[in-house]
């Protein structure tokens, strides 16, 4: 389907995404206030759903924005943009801003908020990426310390990424305070003696849906798991890096600052990891 003829929802209703409109006053526009979600659709039936409404839900709750619709709002929202559209799988983006009003740094009063959602194909990761892995350059985390809140504010992440793309690499792996935090838009992972070692869901990251994810993954795999804080040096000499994000799914990591990872291919861990992630979207097949 061409892509701007694609539905997408805008406060109600269903249109062509490329005549939705919103006011330049949209206090998303102005300020960036406002949080969004996405969700994968695997085989047309969307991935750990109810995970995600209550990322959005807390989300709302920390910025003192209502969700806008309820659970069973948005699940019929997810459902008429899937069924709109033929791709096989998909991702469905939606958010939530404060609504249109006189710019003003505080909460406007009794402002209804700007309710946007659309679905765009998923190119699930390709063997290539799978089989050789991304490279990933180390950063200063120069971002606010809300990186929980999934925060359509996301000036920290486009300059970390763009600090990346120009490295010629595919991620960054952000420190603060000599910290391992995340990713611009992926949670990461370390792989040392054979434990999974994730950084702290703490105010430092955003805890993506794929972090509670590998975690039953590992349990279910008996792959020994730890949360703790890693330094800079300990990411240095790990045996293996991987990523997580709803559209990266998980990748290992090969190069950090253009030295190998372990042994400079993806490893056991993440193969592990990477066939059941596998087989769990296949249960989705039905
Ligand atoms: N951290 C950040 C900063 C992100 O933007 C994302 C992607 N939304 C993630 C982690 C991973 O989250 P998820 O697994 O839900 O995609």
């Amino acid at each position: 389907m061409d892509w701007p003829r694609t539905p997408c929802y805008l406060n109600g209703e269903y249109l062509p995404l490329a005549e939705a409109r919103i006011s330049v006053l949209d206090r998303g526009f102005i300020f960036g206030d406002g949080v969004y979600e996405v969700v994968p659709v695997y085989y047309r039936r969307p991935f750990r759903f109810e995970h995600h409404l209550a990322r959005f839900e807390r989300s709302t709750r920390e910025i003192g924005l209502a969700s806008a619709l309820d659970r069973a709002g948005w699940q019929s929202v997810v459902e008429r943009l899937v069924a709109g559209t033929d791709a096989e799988h998909q991702f469905v983006y939606w958010q939530v801003t404060r609504g249109v009003a006189r710019r003003d740094f505080a909460f406007p009063a009794d402002t209804p908020p700007t309710v946007f959602a659309m679905t765009s194909p998923f190119t699930r990761p390709s063997r290539e990426q799978r089989e050789q892995g991304l490279r990933v350059v180390s950063r200063a985390d120069e971002r606010w310390l809300r990186c929980d809140i999934k925060s359509v504010s996301l000036l920290g992440a486009v300059l970390a990424r763009q600090y990346a793309t120009e490295q010629g690499a595919d991620e960054v792996a952000q420190f603060r305070d000599g910290f391992l935090t995340e990713g611009s838009s992926s949670n990461l992972w370390a792989v040392r003696g054979g434990t999974v070692i994730a950084p702290p869901r703490d105010r430092l990251i955003l805890e993506g849906i794929r972090y509670g994810f590998v975690a039953e993954l590992c349990a279910a795999l008996g792959v020994p798991f730890e949360v703790r804080r890693l330094t800079q040096a300990e990411v240095e000499s790990c045996d293996e890096l991987m990523l997580t994000s709803a559209t990266r799914e998980i990748l290992p990591i090969v190069r950090l600052d253009g030295r190998p990872v372990g042994s400079g291919r993806p490893g056991p861990v993440y193969a592990k990891l990477r066939a059941a992630y596998d087989e769990a979207i296949e249960a989705l097949r039905g």
